[in-house]
């Protein structure tokens, strides 16, 4: 039975006669305590201010899960709460006979989804998406729910591959350091920000134990390893390397204790993340070994003295930029480290080829810009190569053989929504996945109450509910959409200026009603009226930033290279022609940074189709990250961003409570035998409704009536029931 009155709900299934006065009490118009309701649907009424005061109730309670109809809300507490994630507590949650009946918590999610598994007749793979934005706990949590996993679905077999028996849950494990140490850096926002989406799929065998795992990675920020905004840090493990590394490999590294490099900002910031040993022995269990490992500190010395090559400005066009002082040295140690010819590297930073037809090749001193953004692309296309390859090497490690499982629970940690005074093809790019996700959302959570809807044979529709489809056709769209027109700039290759792009979007689009009017820029921009709230992006750089392009000479540099890591990172086979070189001949067209996006998106969003989803929406209750600490208008952002309004909306405006019909006549069917209905009649101890409520002959009336039936009757019940026999 569904069971909703005038926005007032009750939860019949209350685990104590206080509670359920407090509920009743609720229900008849009296407040409950605001931190003991764990569903943000059910505050009265559902307004934006109640379920602030909820949360914040909660908070200062430290109780930091919430549901919010089918979503979990998790704030993050700042501040170690051990307690709430013992093992104990994981298999209290893993043991209940009805798991969703105890506080809210991760592990709930994490227990619901293990049962959606396990239940079904024909296994259904699930997924667990959690969002939020930078800082807000999403790492936490998915790390908090692969260790739940980890505890309830072990493995009793052990992996003796690698010379180190161990478990495969550990190893799975153990790739969060690895991945976090060179995937992760200390931004203005979160000390230990992830900087690349992450998917991870755990995989389960018939017996619903996990026997595997793999890991899908999007959009790292790889120029984060050449440029650092003031006050934020490098990628975790050059710092490790820099305060780890012992004596001896000091020598080796050419990274003398104290040494500072450009690209090596704020060393001075101690963080937890910087600890080397714990990389290193995360990496040993992934079956990377010893000398491996050092290959990889080599070439990463290799890149903190590249950084330090530095141009001055050249005098004379024709001839190549001169070097500012100590940076011969830099060259000289940086070659060595990358094991590349010390004259090539220097030339190759220095002088462009041009290729005229197929065998004309004209040589050209960059300036000295040119110069720096020649060595930042070298770094890049190193770091980012070297990250995938880490990523395959920790998917071989972890994955399980193809016919040792048959079902998965994906966990999805992505960026969330973003909106800066600066936005350009990053923003872009993310706020599109959250555009996708959002959508993909609440398709399924509409669909999923309609249908429950029309089996209870409810009649309901949720006719205003506008989606997100205008706004991803703006975006996405065919044949003209914003991606479209960026590409197709990149395509034609010709020189466009970042306003003439503007026009460009403003006239194709100026139809889309998600194309926000542009005013008062002194920039060339334009704005997307997301599903979160309008975005500027700035079109200056866009099309150069979807080009993202890598000189060919860079790669062939690279290729040259005498290091077994770099060997293997840049392998040199005439038929193996990188992407770059084969559209500079003509042959393929350049996949752009937003297609290459595009279809990893949409191959990610496929698997999510064939999933039960379930939602996770991490909320930061401050900016600074202290405990104790709830600002409003923060989280009221947040609220907005991840859509959590609009979910709340949604389970508002259909019903809230959800009792079966049998749960119902089992609770209250003794009500009935004690009290007949007599509201009317004149015995009846209460009186029918007050005049100023609804008509006594509304359905509504009636169930006010047994209400207060039943709340006058709960003492004489808590006897009764106390009452022997
Ligand atoms: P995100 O991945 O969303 O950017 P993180 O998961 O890295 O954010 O969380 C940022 C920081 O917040 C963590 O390093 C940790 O200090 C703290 N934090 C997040 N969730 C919790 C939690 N449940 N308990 C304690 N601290 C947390
Ligand atoms: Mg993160």
């Amino acid at each position: 039975l569904l069971f909703q009155v005038n926005g007032h709900s009750l939860d019949s299934n209350a685990q104590d006669g206080e509670s359920l006065r407090e509920d009743l009490q609720e229900f008849l118009g009296g407040e409950a305590p605001l931190h003991r309701v764990d569903d943000l649907t059910r505050v009265n009424p559902v307004t934006l201010e109640t379920v602030l005061r909820c949360l914040q109730a909660r908070y200062m309670a430290d109780t930091f899960y919430t549901n919010a109809g089918c979503t979990l809300v998790a704030l993050n507490p700042f501040k170690p709460v051990p307690q709430l994630y013992s093992p104990e507590l994981m298999r209290e949650y893993h043991t209940a006979p009805q798991p969703q009946k105890l506080k809210p918590h991760v592990f709930t999610v994490g227990e619901q989804t293990y049962r959606n598994v396990k239940s079904l007749i024909e296994p259904v793979n699930q997924s667990i998406v959690v969002s939020g934005e930078s800082g807000a706990g999403k790492t936490w949590t998915s790390r908090c729910l692969m260790k739940f996993y980890a505890v309830v679905a072990s493995s009793p077999t052990s992996l003796e591959s690698h010379k180190i028996a161990e478990r495969i849950e550990q190893r799975i494990l153990n790739s969060n350091p690895v991945m976090e140490a060179f995937g992760n850096a200390c931004t203005l926002r979160n000390n230990n920000s992830s900087r690349f989406g992450k998917f991870i799929q755990l995989q389960l065998n018939r017996a619903q134990q996990m026997t595997g795992a793999a890991v899908q990675t999007y959009l790292l920020e790889k120029t984060r390893v050449a440029c650092q905004a003031s006050s934020e840090r490098n990628f975790h493990i050059f710092y490790q390397i820099c305060k780890g590394a012992s004596a001896d490999e000091r020598l080796q590294w050419h990274l003398p204790e104290g040494a500072t490099f450009s690209w090596l900002p704020n060393p001075e910031r101690t963080l937890e993340e910087d600890c080397f040993e714990v990389t290193r022995e995360a990496m040993l269990h992934l079956g990377i070994d010893v000398p491996t490992q050092n290959n990889i500190f080599k070439v990463l010395a290799g890149l903190l003295h590249l950084g330090d090559i530095q141009f001055a400005d050249s005098e004379n066009e024709a001839q190549p930029c001169q070097l500012m002082d100590n940076a011969k040295c830099s060259v000289r140690t940086s070659a060595s480290l990358l094991q590349l010819p010390e004259d090539v590297l220097l030339e190759t930073l220095q002088i462009r080829t041009i290729r005229a037809g197929r065998q004309q090749v004209f040589r050209k001193p960059c300036s000295q810009t040119e110069c720096d953004t020649r060595r930042d692309c070298v770094a890049k296309l190193v770091y980012a190569r070297l990250f995938d390859w880490l990523v395959s090497v920790i998917n071989s490690s972890i994955c399980a053989d193809p016919g040792s499982w048959t079902t998965f629970i994906g966990l999805l940690d992505v960026y969330g929504f973003e909106s800066f005074p600066d936005n350009s093809l990053e923003q872009l790019c993310i706020n599109y996945a959250n555009e996708k996700l959002q959508q993909h959302f609440v398709a399924h959570y509409l669909q999923a109450q309609q249908e429950e809807y029309a089996v209870e044979g409810l009649e309901w529709s949720f006719v205003n509910y506008q989606d997100n489809q205008a706004c991803l056709d703006l975006i996405e769209g065919n044949p003209i959409s914003i991606c479209a027109l960026i590409n197709e700039e990149c395509r034609l290759n010709r020189p466009s200026s970042a306003a003439q792009l503007q026009t460009r979007i403003e006239s194709a689009l100026a139809g889309s009603p998600c194309l926000g009017h542009n005013k008062l820029s002194p920039e060339p921009s334009f704005i997307v009226v997301h599903y979160a709230g309008p975005v500027r992006y700035h079109t200056a750089g866009l099309v150069e930033k979807n080009k993202d392009p890598v000189p060919p000479e860079l790669t062939t540099l690279l290729q040259q290279s005498q290091d077994p890591l770099l060997m293997v990172l840049f392998p040199n086979n005439p038929k193996e022609k990188t992407q770059e070189e084969t559209s500079v001949q003509g042959r393929a067209p350049v996949l752009t940074v937003v297609s290459k996006f595009k279809a990893s998106l949409e191959q990610l969003l496929q698997v999510l189709h064939t999933t039960t989803p379930h939602y996770i929406r991490c909320i930061k209750p401050n900016s600074q990250g202290q405990a104790q600490t709830f600002f409003r208008e923060e989280v009221l952002s947040q609220l907005e961003a991840c859509g959590l309004v609009e979910t709340i909306h949604i389970s508002a405006a259909g019903f809230p409570i959800r009792v079966s019909h049998q749960n119902f006549v089992g609770r209250y069917e003794l009500l009935r035998r004690l009290h007949p209905r007599t509201s009317s009649g004149p015995h009846s101890p209460y009186p029918a409704t007050g005049c100023s409520g609804p008509s006594p002959h509304s359905e509504e009336a009636t169930v006010q009536s047994l209400l207060q039936d039943i709340l006058h009757t709960l003492p004489a019940l808590t006897q009764a029931a106390a009452t022997p026999g």
